[in-house]
């Protein structure tokens, strides 16, 4: 039987101890809840290159997290950081002034998602997306937010619910008022109703019980944080057209996949354009920044200053600089990234399908474009629609040990299968031939023939 590499006492240690001594520090152990779960095997990240990431005893991984998203071109990206190293050094990286170099990256945003007749950057999804529901709100006048159950929209009081709840804890008629997402909310977020993801006619119902007081409908368009839950067939045209014949704006949260299932994200593959779209992660490629945009009717409440939008960091001049190369290489070399990304997605998704299959592992794979969701699930195999079939059929705990096992054997994703796999254009077929090798042994270790 092949065995996983165990990692030596040693280097358990050393990654348990530094996080030890960061949590005397920072609270948790690091900055973002997301990175330091409970059931996080500690991995303190020394540097990444490409498609890999080092940890602080020299242990090499394949990164299939990427960051969470942002690194669409791999680590350390040449041409993002020669940008950026080229401005910061020969103009300054925050200057508190319009700057060219962010008009430059707004008109190039606005070339890929022409929507968006006008702007406002961010350094945060959660910022923009804050941003975005309080003008879908001064727009119409309205107060009511529609969401969906399992979609995420960042952290704000605005629209932050507990996207994860429990089976029992979710409304037992599919829809309702949200759970808030944390405590110490105050009551937030207000006026916000959940409804389950990819059913139109439920969207219908509920859009009837608040008629004319829904400001707007806010989705990812695919759904990327309670796995790849892509939206069915005409749901999001539907979900247009229902909005719109209630007077309410429809939101497209791209922060996930924006600029990376589609030049032109989830609208473009699609081709169902919303009100207002939020982009983000691979905008920056590793750099903080996020843009929301809409027309320039829906944008002048902003641009005319009777809504407030700020920031001291919002367009910083070295996160433009990373924007605009990303822009600039994918407005350049398009058709060849998307392929890239596409076809190593195609093959990563065929690959740990078919291994999961030969190992007769019960499991669903999912994926659109480089955003992949492998779900084991407890002997489910047909698609997976909404967040209460993952909720109800995927194996939170058998995952969590597939990922472990992969994480000791040089192989990084997230062990919360909520979270989606990301490629990027760094990752080469030899990476892929690597972690089907591994994932291959991890299977020999974990279910046994
Ligand atoms: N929206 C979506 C769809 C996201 O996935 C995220 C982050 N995972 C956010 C908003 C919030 O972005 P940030 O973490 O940059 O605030």
């Amino acid at each position: 039987m092949a065995t996983i590499p165990k990692k030596t006492q040693q280097t358990r240690d050393r990654n348990s101890e530094v996080l030890a001594r960061a949590k005397a520090t920072i609270a948790g152990g690091d900055n973002s809840t997301m990175r330091v779960l409970s059931y996080h095997l500690p991995l303190i990240a020394d540097r990444g290159e490409g498609a890999r990431v080092w940890d602080i005893e020299g242990r090499e991984y394949i990164d299939l997290n990427m960051a969470y998203g942002p690194l669409l071109f791999g680590h350390r990206p040449e041409k993002i950081l020669d940008a950026v190293s080229f401005q910061i050094h020969k103009s300054g990286s925050q200057l508190g002034f319009p700057t060219e170099i962010s008009i430059r990256t707004a008109e190039k945003l606005k070339a890929l998602f022409p929507m968006m007749e006008l702007v406002r950057f961010s350094s945060t999804g959660t910022e923009a997306v804050a941003s975005a529901t309080r003008l879908a709100r001064a727009h119409t006048g309205r107060s009511k937010i529609i969401a969906f159950e399992g979609h995420y929209h960042g952290w704000s009081d605005a629209v932050f619910h507990r996207y994860h709840a429990p089976l029992d804890q979710l409304p037992a008629d599919r829809m309702g008022p949200a759970l808030p997402g944390t405590i110490g909310m105050n009551g937030a977020p207000h006026d916000l109703i959940t409804v389950e993801w990819n059913d139109a006619e439920l969207l219908e119902r509920c859009l009837a019980q608040h008629r004319g007081q829904v400001a707007a409908v806010i989705m990812e368009p695919i759904a990327g944080n309670s796995g790849v839950l892509e939206a069915q067939p005409g749901f999001l045209a539907e979900a247009k057209r229902l909005a719109h014949e209630d007077g309410a704006l429809l939101i497209f949260d791209e922060v996930i996949t924006g600029l990376r299932v589609a030049a032109g994200g989830a609208q473009q593959l699609y081709g169902v354009t919303p009100d207002i779209t939020i982009v983000s992660k691979a905008l920056g490629g590793g750099f903080p920044v996020a843009a929301f945009g809409a027309s320039a009717e829906i944008m002048s409440h902003i641009a005319a200053a009777r809504m407030f939008h700020g920031g001291v960091y919002s367009g910083n001049a070295a996160v433009m600089a990373a924007a605009e190369a990303m822009l600039d290489e994918i407005t350049e070399h398009g058709e060849q990234i998307y392929g890239h990304l596409h076809a190593q997605a195609d093959r990563l998704a065929a690959g740990l399908g078919e291994i999961m299959t030969r190992h007769n592992v019960p499991h669903v794979m999912q994926h659109v474009g480089p955003m992949l969701s492998l779900f084991l699930t407890t002997g489910r195999r047909e698609p997976l629609t909404t967040y209460r079939e993952v909720r109800q059929h995927a194996d939170f705990e058998k995952y969590i040990e597939f990922q472990h096992a992969l994480q000791r054997a040089g192989v990084y994703f997230h062990p919360n299968l909520f979270e989606p796999m990301y490629l990027s254009t760094a990752h080469t077929a030899d990476d892929l031939d690597e972690v089907f090798e591994r994932v291959e042994d991890a299977c020999r270790c974990l279910w046994p023939r």
